[in-house]
């Protein structure tokens, strides 16, 4: 009994010391994963709104076709399309690189 005891003891311990070893290194650079989820913006998200922002690519979320390639459709349908970089021209930076999206301001005073 004893001997499994400390046998118990001995590999929770094991455990634990290899818990941390494996945490530590994610702590210091989180993992991809969360930050990329910060990044983009919730599934709610309003377009038009603040937090319809994809940080990722820099364009509203809502009209991200990096994100949601079924959009590519409707922009190439205005004629808003890109078809050497593909990309809505309106978000090409490489044919026009003084194109400036600007995220909409935060909504206060609610
Ligand atoms: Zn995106
Ligand atoms: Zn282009």
């Amino acid at each position: 009994m004893r001997n499994l005891m400390t046998y118990l003891v001995l590999s929770s311990t094991i455990l634990f010391v290899s818990a941390c070893q494996k945490e530590a290194p994610e702590q210091a650079a989180p993992s991809s994963t969360s930050a990329q989820a910060a990044q983009h913006a919730p599934a709610d998200a309003v377009p038009g709104s603040h937090e319809d922002w994809c940080g990722e690519h820099q364009v509203p979320e809502s009209m991200c076709t990096r994100c949601n390639p079924s959009l590519v459709a409707a922009f190439k349908a205005t004629g808003d399309w890109c078809e050497a970089h593909g990309l809505p021209k309106s978000q090409c930076l490489t044919c026009d690189p003084t194109l400036k999206i600007e995220r909409p301001p935060q909504k206060k005073g609610h």
